[in-house]
């Protein structure tokens, strides 16, 4: 086996071994866990887990420091993200390693993630200098600001899927601000969603407990929503989990920016251009095998088309291959774990059992899916009500543009929907009628980057923003100020 970590790289995985981020590495009190390579069942490293303990004591120790690094000055905040991304920038290969035989991305996942990471703390790095409040009109002799200030501390709880990705793009606005922050990333990938990120920063210089990463599962998640130490919960997963987050956050009165689920439609319209259409669909549903929050989930094809668009998409998923990303150079990697793979198993035989046809796919070997089209399928069967999280494309098939838009609102989720077209005005226009917080024309569904306005509605989440400004109203609160030169009268 290669080495992931080494004791020159980012990451010393002699020196985190068993250990969590908190005031340093320290040993936690949830135990430890084998953490194992997907393609291979190979270990990799084995790291601390937090308990609800751990969570406590590091919300207090954050709370703690989180004023005196509220107070440092805004270009020193700024200069330790930005040596952050210089450090990822020359340790780019290490992390990318992670994230491939930890998290079975393919090597150009890992790449287009690490890019993206970086994109997110440079962007990171400009925020503690932007002009951050307002003189505001007065008329009874006041001096009158507002003024953004920090909350405090920031909960992240981040998914295993883009873990370094979504664990920082929390994890570096709230950072810039002024604020401390408790991350705990998801079991399946501690380091690449949280470990590397604690050695980035604390060589980068951030103050001790200012940053804390404890990996664990649910116990010390749910710990983070209620604590009292902890002013806002930054949440990304799944849409079962957002709804307990966001009862326990929102009954502790807390800020929360809920990033859920997603289950989004690409729609092919009848004046497409079906080959390319054919290759945003297979990417938009096979991409990191599927498990991302934007992947291309239903396809709702115009009767025209359809014949086509369906063997063209499963000529190409015929074609990927499946394998170890790492030694293979293959498409498509494993799934993260044997849960989630009989969970799309079996959502691909139950929609088949209903009555859809298998166009491709459908078998696995290991934790390998193969990419799988589904045709005949109906708005009623399993794998089309539900966010399959796996390298699945089902294909519905619609009278027109109105039939078209009604399917793919017929959903709870509302994160992003595609449009294929060969009119580009028809595409913006279908567009203003779906229910998605994001619709890209003439192109697949997958796509974010640090500078635009992200985020999902209905199930998809709350509609918090991240990115540049947005960050802004994200992890800063107003404060009013006012003070004059005379001592107020009043009538007694
Ligand atoms: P998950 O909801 O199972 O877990 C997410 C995180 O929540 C993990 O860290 C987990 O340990 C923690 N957690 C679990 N139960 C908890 C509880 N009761 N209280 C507090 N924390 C708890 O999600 P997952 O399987 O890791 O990720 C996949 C899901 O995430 C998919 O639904 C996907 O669409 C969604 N996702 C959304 C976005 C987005 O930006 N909208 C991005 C990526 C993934």
């Amino acid at each position: 086996m290669t080495a992931v970590g080494s004791r020159t790289g980012l990451l010393d995985a002699d020196l985190v071994r068993g250990k969590v981020f908190s005031g340093g590495w320290t040993t936690s009190h949830g135990g430890t866990a084998e953490i194992t390579e997907p393609a291979t069942g190979e270990p990799l490293i084995t790291v601390g887990l937090a308990n609800r303990h751990d969570i406590r004591a590091a919300a207090a120790s954050a709370a703690q420091q989180q004023p005196a690094w509220a107070d440092t000055p805004a270009v020193e905040r700024a200069a330790v993200l930005r040596r952050a991304a210089q450090l990822l920038t020359e340790h780019r290969a290490e992390v990318a390693r992670w994230l491939v035989r930890e998290g079975g991305a393919v090597p150009g996942k890992a790449e287009a993630e690490t890019g993206s990471t970086l994109d997110e703390l440079w962007v990171a790095s400009s925020l503690p200098t932007h002009p951050h409040g307002h003189l505001l009109p007065s008329d009874r002799g006041q001096h009158s600001t507002a003024r953004r200030v920090p909350l405090g501390v920031v909960g992240v709880i981040s998914p295993w899927n883009f873990p370094l990705l979504l664990a920082t793009r929390a994890v570096a606005p709230a950072l810039a601000l002024g604020n401390a922050v408790v991350l705990k990333p998801d079991v399946n990938t501690p380091v690449s969603g949280g470990l590397l990120l604690a050695a980035l920063f604390e060589q980068a210089g951030l103050p001790s407990g200012v940053l804390h990463v404890l990996p664990g599962d649910a116990g010390p998640g749910a710990a983070l929503t209620t604590d009292p130490d902890v002013a806002m919960i930054a949440f990304t997963g799944s849409t079962a989990v957002g709804r307990q987050v966001g009862a326990a956050a929102g009954g502790a009165l807390k800020r929360m920016s809920l990033e859920l689920g997603g289950n989004n439609a690409l729609i092919v319209l009848d004046d497409a251009d079906v080959v390319a259409a054919s290759s945003a669909g297979a990417f938009g549903s096979f991409f990191h095998q599927g498990q991302i929050c934007m992947t291309a989930g239903r396809h709702v094809v115009l009767a025209d088309v359809a014949d086509e668009y369906l063997d063209r998409l499963t000529q190409r998923a015929a074609a990927l291959r499946v394998g170890d990303p790492w030694t293979t150079g293959a498409d498509l990697g494993p799934l993260i774990n044997e849960r989630q793979l009989q969970r799309v198993d079996q959502l691909v035989r139950d929609t088949v059992a209903a009555g859809a046809t298998l166009h491709t796919g459908g078998t696995h070997e290991g934790l390998f899916y193969r990419p799988t089209v589904l045709g005949g399928v109906s708005a009623d069967m399993p794998a089309w009500t539900e966010e399959i999280f796996g390298p699945v494309a089902p294909v519905v098939v619609v009278r027109d543009e109105d039939e078209a838009v009604a399917v793919a609102n017929n959903t709870d989720y509302g994160l992003v929907a595609a449009v294929q077209t060969g009119d580009t005005a028809r595409g913006a226009a279908l567009a203003e009628r779906l229910r998605t917080s994001i619709v890209h024309v003439n192109a697949q569904t997958i796509d974010d980057n640090a500078y635009v306005p992200f985020g999902g509605r209905g199930g998809s989440g709350n509609g918090s923003r991240y990115g540049a400004l947005h960050s802004w109203d994200e992890f800063t609160q107003w404060r009013w100020l006012t003070s004059r030169d005379v001592p107020a009268a009043y009538p007694f």
